[in-house]
């Protein structure tokens, strides 16, 4: 890994298999990766779409905004 400060976090839906990235600083990614603060608090002042990258990079249970909007119309019906 290259010495920068950043980089990028990848992950991909379960349901739809796509994948997604976004940019973070390593320090707070690795804060969050050791459970020393949420990612709300971490990531504050990023999107709450980042955000949920971020934290599917971790579970590994990312659904990307397609499949959320697919299941909520689901859970409606
Ligand atoms: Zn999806």
């Amino acid at each position: 890994m290259p010495m920068d400060d950043h980089g990028s976090v990848r992950t991909v839906c379960v349901e739809c298999g796509d994948s997604v990235q976004v940019t973070v600083d390593w320090v707070p990614l690795a804060r969050y990766l050791l459970g020393e603060q949420t990612v709300q608090v971490l990531f504050y002042d990023r999107a709450p779409a980042e955000r949920d990258i971020i934290a599917g990079f971790r579970s590994s249970t990312y659904l990307c905004e397609t499949c959320w909007d697919l299941i909520i119309n689901e859970e409606r019906q």
